[in-house]
């Protein structure tokens, strides 16, 4: 049975068949969207069959990604993340609803295995043993552990200044990782040359429409999270825009199948020091190609890949664009592990800088049901967390040195 309708082009409206081989409109180039089959979807009360499966990962959602998996394989487990209500957080800043999904618990720790693992299917099912990607790192680090697990070879395209957490990782799961001496975009740009002639199967998630529909599932586990009633507002960070554009896809198939009502304000953040969507936004002009000018490595995609979906997502929910500097990321990063125990990286830490932002420009009210999506976990770049936070407290084996110290400044453990 087939549950996907069509892939229609985003720019010139085409329309192919859900099996097309095109990553892209081969009128003009646009990148397609998949349109799952909303009446046939219907009558298969899709929402009981969610919450009373047995099985909590994504696979749940099987027929509204569209890919087909095989019986008998078995991927990493991949979904099913906690969303936990941030209340100590949310009383510091005045907040009486908010809650943060953590996508750093996913296999590879971070929010991309939603798309890599969709993508390794895609692979089994055209026969393609080989699947490659470039990647600031979390997509390559993720492609990687699904890839192992499922068997196929990955070849990935990371940029010299990838942290070495997302590196070790790529090294452990036994990818073959080409460092291209330059910015993401070099590593991009090398890797459609390569992709297109060896005929790997491309991980790239702004050209590959399928992967939207993996990350998509993030926003349906928060719709049931929140007994179908969507919170008011989801802030998440954006780089190539592909996320953004899932999570507003998520929300448009509930909305196309009758399981919910609205379409939360989604509210895009960059880093300061690469925003080429808050620019474009602000000035009202076509998006211009930017540095990459952030230690939030994850987001520093100077060329966005998937704008129009991003764009999307941002205007038809009524959300917004935010800048958040370095600093802030990095003071968030702190608030968001001292108040809820949760150890983000600084591009996840953003989504918080961002809320904050937010708050005060008056785009989210206290009363507002808000969910920071926490994309990636801290431990991937350790380097730029130690560097921000403050240092141990170095001391001999010896007692008495360490009363003293505790005495002078830390009474409030003398209990
Ligand atoms: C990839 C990524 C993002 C942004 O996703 P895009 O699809 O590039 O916009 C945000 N945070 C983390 C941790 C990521 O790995
Ligand atoms: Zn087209």
């Amino acid at each position: 049975m087939n549950t996907i309708k069509k892939l229609e082009c985003t720019r010139c409206k085409r329309l192919l068949p859900p099996d097309s081989k095109h990553y892209c409109c081969p009128d003009c180039q646009g990148i397609l969207e998949v349109i799952p089959d909303y009446p046939l979807l219907k009558t298969k009360n899709l929402k009981a069959l969610w919450t009373t499966s047995p099985r909590k990962d994504i696979w749940r959602y099987l027929p509204l990604i569209g890919v087909p998996k095989p019986e008998g394989i078995e991927t990493l487990r991949v979904g099913n993340t906690p969303l936990y209500q941030a209340n100590k957080l949310g009383s510091l800043l005045g907040l009486f609803h908010l809650y943060v999904k953590d996508e750093g618990l996913n296999p590879t720790q971070s929010l991309k295995d939603r798309a890599s693992v969709v993508a390794c299917l895609q692979a089994i099912e055209s026969k393609k043993n080989v699947i490659a990607c470039a990647s600031t790192g979390n997509a390559a680090s993720s492609l990687a552990g699904n890839a192992a697990k499922l068997g196929l070879k990955a070849v990935i395209f990371v940029p010299s200044r990838a942290p070495a957490g997302k590196l070790a990782q790529l090294l452990a799961y036994d990818a073959l990782v080409i460092r291209v001496d330059g910015d993401y975009q070099a590593a991009f740009s090398l890797s459609e040359k390569a992709i297109a002639h060896f005929g790997w199967l491309n991980r790239n998630a702004a050209i590959n429409p399928y992967l939207i529909e993996g990350k998509k599932t993030v926003a349906l586990e928060i719709a049931e999270d929140f007994q179908f009633q969507v919170p008011d507002a989801i802030v998440v960070s954006v780089g190539d825009g592909c996320t953004i554009g899932g999570v507003y896809k998520g929300f448009v198939d509930l909305v196309q199948l009758g399981i919910t009502n609205k379409i939360p304000r989604i509210i895009g953040v960059q880093a300061a020091g690469c925003n080429p969507f808050v620019r474009a936004f602000l000035s009202k002009r076509p998006l211009e190609a930017m540095a990459e000018n952030t230690l939030a490595d994850s987001i520093a995609v100077g060329i966005p890949r998937n704008p129009f979906k991003a764009m999307r997502a941002v205007f038809e929910s009524g959300g917004t664009w935010l800048s958040v500097s370095d600093t802030q990321i990095l003071d968030a990063m702190k608030l968001l592990g001292k108040t809820e125990g949760i150890f983000s990286e600084p591009a996840a830490a953003a989504s918080i800088a961002g809320m904050i932002q937010a708050m005060e420009k008056g785009f989210i009210q206290k009363e507002d049901h808000v969910v920071c999506i926490s994309t990636g976990n801290g431990l991937k770049d350790t380097k730029t967390a130690l560097e921000a936070l403050k240092r141990p407290v170095d001391l001999k084996n010896d007692f008495h040195q360490l009363l003293d110290y505790i005495t002078e400044n830390k009474g409030e453990l003398l209990s």
